[in-house]
């Protein structure tokens, strides 16, 4: 009998959908994308993709998502949020700011590089608690991440900024793990949401 397959959630708003659900496959979990409140139950975990914020956070309102997901991460639920999702993992956001879900202890700083034509490569700081020292980092009008409250644990840096940072089973996420071969932001999230990947 086959064993079963982790059902991780990827909000399908506006963003890196697609990408994500790729990645989620490539380690054995079966994506599913997050519409509706429903969709929620029975996940392993669940990403907030990267995209624009702002019309991330729109649709969460239309689809009714805000207080489900909200839910979710305080019933334990494993989740991540890359890029804009950061941002709306966030206990509040600068910079033309966006309602959050206030789910991570940390300040996010929208475009904080600057614009699309600032985006950029870089690999994490050496050393670190996560072992993602060297990890290739793709930023795309990402935002920077301040004032972590005492929960939050820093993974890993770039020139000495946090760009992911954890608290209980969230991780924040300032640039893009799907956008790379390296699976290994996904891996902890899996690992988080309580199952091992399967192939
Ligand atoms: N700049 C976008 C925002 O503030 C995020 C960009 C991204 O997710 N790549 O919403």
């Amino acid at each position: 009998m086959p064993a079963s397959r982790p059902i991780v959630g990827v909000l399908g708003i506006q963003g890196d959908i697609e990408k994500h659900l790729n990645a989620l496959d490539r380690l054995g979990a079966k994506g599913r994308r997050v519409l509706a409140p429903g969709d929620l139950s029975g996940l392993t975990a669940l990403i907030l993709p990267g995209g624009e914020s702002t019309t991330i956070s729109k649709g969460l309102v239309r689809h009714e998502l805000v207080k489900p997901i909200q839910q979710y991460a305080e019933g334990g639920g494993a989740i991540l949020g890359t890029c804009a999702g950061a941002i709306l993992l966030s206990r509040a956001s600068r910079n033309h700011p966006v309602p959050t879900l206030g789910l991570v202890d940390v300040e996010a700083e929208r475009n904080a590089y600057g614009t699309q034509t600032d985006s950029f490569v870089a690999p994490a700081d050496p050393g670190g608690a996560a072992g993602l020292g060297g990890l290739e980092c793709v930023f795309i009008r990402a935002p920077r991440l301040h004032a972590p409250g005492e929960g939050v644990e820093i993974l890993a840096c770039v020139d000495g900024a946090p760009v992911l940072v954890r608290e209980g089973n969230r991780f924040a996420c300032t640039f893009h793990p799907e956008l790379t071969d390296d699976l290994r932001v996904h891996a902890l999230l899996l690992e988080a949401g309580g199952r091992p990947c399967e192939s």
